[in-house]
């Protein structure tokens, strides 16, 4: 009997918008090279409602494209009713969604044997999250094979993985002022300092609540058959080197993943579109239209995060003394609900209409795609989560870093160090004390219009990181694309 070709690819994101997205503008990009699959992303109702609202924005939707919702229930798990995403959680909290996330495998092994009695054979292969490694142990069991997908970028995911696998920092003599130690994967050389990691990761041994979920996901990660990384190869060489060295797998390099507004191209590439456009963009372009080139600071935290009430105020104070125009999207501080009204007390007394004239006050959720591409943005104070990170590139826009969690503090370092696009406003992360002086100062060292100037010469470097992204697309993204998707259909 003549065997079956299998033609279903089934995508399992980790549970936060930054990982969500990245696997839909993947699926689009698989499609591309291979438009007779079918490609069902899983998640539990919440964020399949979000990838819902986000295809529905895509005039064009791929009809190749499936989400299917998996019964979940965060309050099982000790977390607050609907959690099922990191937005709002608080890192205590996001450890508990972390191991609340394996429970979806049982639901997944229902999904695939449904899938299975329908299309007479297992899907083509499962792409998994690299914090999801348990589905590596799902595809094996069913007779397919399994991709680990980092949404992070090569240097980033290397040095968070490598860290949490071989704990290199425990080598560090208590006690000592020296705080730097090699990561397995990078040359000897590189020096990563235990500052740019989260306080949570900096205490692991291994018998911690973190390394107890992380260990073995990363090990059954290490056993898929490739990795796909959202960077582009040319842009980020020394990570690209690390990661293969670190997971000895082959490696994809597929990014940008960004929505085609923002990549300019004309190759026909058929991109999520529209996607990302959640937040109303037009009063935010209408202040940017009224602003000179380059001239507009972007401040924003990622999709999740917020500050501490004394940070903000910091930053208010050096937002308003550095007198540059600026965008901020601003959230309650830590410690209250993020979706919570927010009180004027949280920012120093009359700085709302202090600033009237000087900046833009954007609550919880701002168009940031429609920021970044606008000519007038000449700089972004970022956390530096990875889709910040590529979508600012993209657009050849410079970087102040101030690096809050996760992997955070090594994009930050890669950004410094290996582009020379970014300056850091603080190395610590989460529990960082901030000064309103230094604020000022680095957005005018980034800003500065000055010919020999620092902030020329990142914007320069920035120009050219934009460049090669761009040409990546139909180049070095385009090639891996097509390869990765002709090794997973011949076998
Ligand atoms: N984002 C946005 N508007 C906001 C905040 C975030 O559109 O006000 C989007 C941003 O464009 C990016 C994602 O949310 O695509 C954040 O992902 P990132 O990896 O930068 O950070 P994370 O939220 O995962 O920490």
């Amino acid at each position: 009997m003549e065997a079956k070709l299998r033609r279903h690819v089934v995508m399992v994101p980790f549970m936060a918008k930054g990982h969500l997205l990245p696997f839909l503008e993947l699926a689009h990009r698989i499609l591309h090279h291979n438009a007779n699959l079918t490609i069902t992303i899983v998640s539990t109702p919440l964020n399949i409602n979000y990838l819902r609202s986000a295809i529905a924005n895509d005039p064009t939707p791929p009809p190749q494209i499936h989400l299917r919702s998996l019964p979940f229930n965060s309050s099982d798990h000790g977390l607050p009713p609907n959690s099922e995403s990191t937005e709002g959680l608080t890192f205590t909290q996001i450890i508990k969604l972390f191991y609340a996330s394996t429970t979806l495998e049982a639901p997944l092994r229902e999904f695939i044997s449904d899938v299975i009695v329908k299309e007479g054979t297992a899907p083509a292969c499962i792409i998994s999250d690299n914090f999801m490694g348990w589905a590596n142990e799902v595809a094996r069991s069913f007779g397919t094979v399994n991709y680990t997908f980092t949404t992070g970028g090569a240097y980033g995911t290397t040095a968070f993985c490598s860290i949490c696998m071989n704990l290199p920092q425990r080598n560090i003599a208590d006690g000592g002022t020296h705080d730097h130690f090699p990561v397995p994967g990078f040359p000897e050389s590189f020096q990563f300092s235990i500052t740019q990691h989260h306080p949570y990761y900096r205490a692991a041994d291994g018998k911690d609540e973190w390394s107890i979920y992380f260990l073995p996901q990363l090990s059954h990660c290490l056993q898929s058959n490739g990795w796909l990384c959202h960077t582009v190869e040319e842009i980020e060489t020394t990570g690209c080197e690390a990661l293969r060295n670190f997971t000895k797998l082959p490696l994809w390099c597929t990014g940008p993943l960004l929505p085609s507004k923002m990549l300019k191209t004309n190759s026909g590439m058929d991109t999520a579109s529209g996607v990302n456009v959640i937040g109303n963009p037009e009063k935010c372009i209408k202040w940017l239209d009224s602003h000179a080139r380059g001239s507009v600071l972007y401040v924003s935290f990622g999709s999740q995060n917020t500050l501490s009430e004394t940070q903000m105020m910091e930053l208010a104070q050096g937002l308003e003394e550095s007198k540059k125009s600026f965008i901020w999207v601003i959230r309650p501080p830590i410690g209250f609900d993020i979706k919570s009204e927010f009180k004027p007390e949280w920012l120093p007394s009359g700085f709302e209409d202090r600033i009237r004239n000087q900046g833009l006050l954007v609550h919880n959720w701002a168009p940031q795609l429609d920021i970044l591409c606008h000519q007038s943005t000449g700089a972004f104070l970022s956390h530096c989560g990875w889709n910040s990170v590529m979508e600012s590139l993209s657009q050849g826009v410079p970087l102040i870093g101030w690096p809050l969690a996760a992997e955070q503090g090594f994009n930050a370092k890669m950004l410094v160090e290996e582009m020379g696009v970014c300056v850091v406003l603080r190395t610590g992360v989460v529990d960082s004390t901030i000064g309103k002086e230094e604020v000022k100062k680095v957005i005018e060292v980034v800003l500065d219009k000055n010919e020999d100037g620092k902030g020329n010469d990142m914007r320069k470097k920035a120009t050219e990181l934009r460049k090669l992204m761009h040409a990546s697309v139909n180049g070095s993204s385009y090639k891996a694309m097509a390869d990765f998707v002709s090794t997973f259909s011949s076998i």
